[in-house]
């Protein structure tokens, strides 16, 4: 297959006129391409989306840990140009997370099997990977995550989950603040991404994790001290930690929009990744429906518990970065990186994903110059 008449996005984070070819699934050298010929249209093709911090949409939930949950939100994410998707979980009882893990372990299972005996239709988005949220975090910013089960870092319960899921965590979220977290960073930095989140740290107990080796933050400012002159908490130390990436939620509710602008002149962009952080009302209408146990009321764009804490958001990854240009004046290149390789990189599959890249796989988008979704292929395959 080979797409002409577009604008592709480049590994230099810049657009370029000209065409792709697709040969089996991957990308490969325009020059020799073969085969039907996709008119673009003068759209921009980016690669397609990785969102590493997300919990459901279109009524199901990564933690309901059904295969079905699973394949319905792969299919939905996918129908909006998020081709890989790295679900989160939340903290619930142990018992919970070990079915969450094993049901994620038995889909990629399923899914490499049809690949194998040729019963595989190509339709969503892949699972590359699982963002641990819970439940090593603290109880004082727990956000829309359930108190009972807040728990110590346990460094044999995370490689227990670990081993369940087929080595699929990417991701594990501490509060660093949490007896035993310094020691915990020290065991696992080198088999996983470790975020601090939902944590009331100052500035020096963040700037010792970022030191033991955690390097990443989660949702930057939601759930954690703000930012202010003389106690810059996580924030700051974040900053000041050049190997340190941020989550940013950029659905138009989580962060002022001058808070976007200031937080990537303060970062710069390679250190931003945005993420949805959606639940299971994405993709829906209004309503009443659940997170992580809790009742979630879902009016327009926020999503909130009885007591008006947010609780996660209702906008796909494609919405956020839609937002984040249109109505917060992030350059449209910035954004669609912060979207893919960055998102791609920090979870270790650039070398699958995250750029149009001869030997990759074929997921890419097409957007319209309003940056609305025209087309969306996974390993070459339209959605
Ligand atoms: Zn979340």
């Amino acid at each position: 297959m080979i797409i002409e008449n577009v604008k592709i996005f480049g590994e230099d984070k810049t657009f370029t006129e000209g065409r792709a070819a697709v040969e089996d699934g991957r990308f490969v050298d325009p020059a020799q391409g073969a085969g039907e010929i996709v008119d673009g249209g003068g759209c921009f093709m980016i690669p397609g989306l990785v969102d590493i911090h997300f919990h459901g949409c279109v009524g199901d939930d990564f933690c309901d840990a059904s295969l079905q949950a699973v394949e319905n939100m792969a299919k939905y994410e996918a129908s909006v140009g998020v081709t890989s998707i790295c679900p989160a979980t939340m903290t619930l009882a142990e018992e919970d997370l070990h079915k969450i893990m094993k049901n994620a372990a038995e889909y990629r299972r399923s899914t490499d099997e049809k690949k194998a005996a040729g019963q595989w239709d190509g339709k969503g988005a892949k699972l590359v990977g699982i963002n641990m949220e819970g439940p090593f975090i603290s109880e004082k910013k727990k956000g829309a995550q359930a108190a009972d089960h807040i728990r110590k870092c346990d460094t044999a319960l995370f490689r227990k989950l670990q081993e369940e899921s087929g080595g699929l965590i990417k991701l594990v979220d501490i509060a660093p603040e949490n007896d035993g977290a310094m020691e915990f960073i020290r065991d696992v930095k080198d088999e996983v991404v470790i975020s601090i989140a939902h944590t009331v740290a100052d500035y020096d107990t963040a700037a010792k994790a970022l030191e033991e080796g955690a390097s990443h933050v989660t949702h930057l400012y939601n759930a954690m001290p703000p930012f202010s002159h003389r106690a810059p908490g996580v924030i700051g130390a974040a900053r000041d930690d050049e190997k340190c990436h941020a989550e940013l939620i950029c659905d138009g509710i989580h962060i002022h929009p001058s808070v976007v602008r200031a937080t990537f002149a303060m970062f710069g962009a390679d250190r931003i990744i945005l993420i949805s952080d959606s639940m299971r009302a994405a993709g829906l209408t209004d309503g009443q429906y659940t997170l992580g146990g809790q009742d979630v009321f879902v009016k327009g764009s926020l999503a909130t518990l009885a007591d008006g804490t947010i609780a996660g958001s209702v906008t796909d990854l494609m919405g956020c970065m839609k937002t984040a240009v249109l109505k917060m004046g992030i350059p449209l290149e910035d954004a669609v990186a912060c979207v893919t390789m960055n998102p791609a990189k920090e979870i270790g599959v650039y070398d699958r994903c995250g750029s149009i890249s001869v030997g990759k796989d074929a997921d890419f988008v097409l957007l319209d110059e309003n940056l609305n979704v025209k087309a969306v292929y996974v390993n070459g395959v339209k959605q």
